[in-house]
């Protein structure tokens, strides 16, 4: 039952708790020495008494060949793991266990349980953070653009700019789903990033200093989509080529960004 309490937490848990009760001589199992590969520092680790449910692992059986015997591995544990690699069984690494965790996993994190390891990881930032300018310090987490399996890697989805990005993560991206990170977000609030207008950091397109109108070309195909169409149509004052004069009311806006405005002040 210890090695199972060690078990049921997440990857980095597991580290902590190694260092100061589990010693070298302990046993390794299958799940966290999978887990633990930094090539695959998104997935969590499943339950045990999750994949011994037959309930839960329903139908794959058709979908995986050889499902007994991967199954049974992935429940595995080696006694002595002080030695490294060298005591790993060969047949530990076959693809097809693999893909049948990866196709738990992808069930595992929609439960309570697999949230709140997912939660953690997302938490201490082991999915990374998000590259848009707009969203500093901003973690993200992995989203798959398929259920299906083989047709995209694993990307990351940030929960702030919505953007989605690549990962050099070779997982497949049906091991996380398309539902993951959007199911995470409406069952924890909790999570979602706090953005308040007084510190939003919002990226505001100008040339030789004047802010571009909504329906330049250059920003209308970015924006337009989503604005009525009673607010696309070019206000009275709007430059030719899109410009637009600025506003009393947008100099406080401008003002938030100086390193831009400088550079078009008029002398
Ligand atoms: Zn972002």
């Amino acid at each position: 039952m210890w090695f199972q309490s060690c078990l049921t937490r997440p990857s980095m848990e597991v580290e902590s708790f190694s260092d100061s009760s589990c010693t070298d001589d302990e046993p390794l199992s299958w799940i966290s020495w999978f887990c633990d590969k930094p090539e695959n520092v998104f997935y969590c680790q499943v339950d045990f008494e999750y994949i011994e449910s037959a309930f839960n692992l329903y139908g794959l059986k058709d979908e995986v060949s050889d499902f007994k015997r991967c199954r049974r591995t992935i429940l595995e544990e080696i006694n002595d793991s002080s030695s490294g690699d060298e005591n790993i069984p060969k047949y530990w690494s076959r693809p097809e266990v693999a893909d049948l965790y990866g196709r738990i996993h992808a069930r595992y994190i929609v439960t309570n349980a697999g949230q709140r390891a997912m939660a953690m990881k997302f938490r201490e930032g082991h999915f990374g953070k998000c590259r848009n300018y707009n969203c500093p310090r901003q973690y993200v987490l992995p989203i798959g653009l398929s259920d299906k399996l083989s047709e995209s890697p694993v990307k990351t989805y940030c929960p702030k700019c919505h953007d989605i990005f690549d990962t050099e993560s070779d997982a497949d991206g049906a091991h996380f789903g398309r539902t993951f990170p959007h199911f995470l977000l409406i069952c924890r609030p909790d999570l979602l990033p706090r953005i308040s207008p007084a510190n939003a950091h919002k990226f505001v397109p100008t040339v030789f200093g004047f802010r571009l109108h909504k329906t330049s070309p250059l920003y209308a195909n970015r924006v337009m989509s989503n604005m009525p169409a009673s607010t696309a149509a070019a206000p009275r004052g709007a430059f030719p080529g899109g410009f637009q004069k600025p506003q009393a009311r947008d100099a406080n806006k401008l003002g938030s960004f100086p390193a831009l405005n400088n550079q078009g002040k008029k002398k």
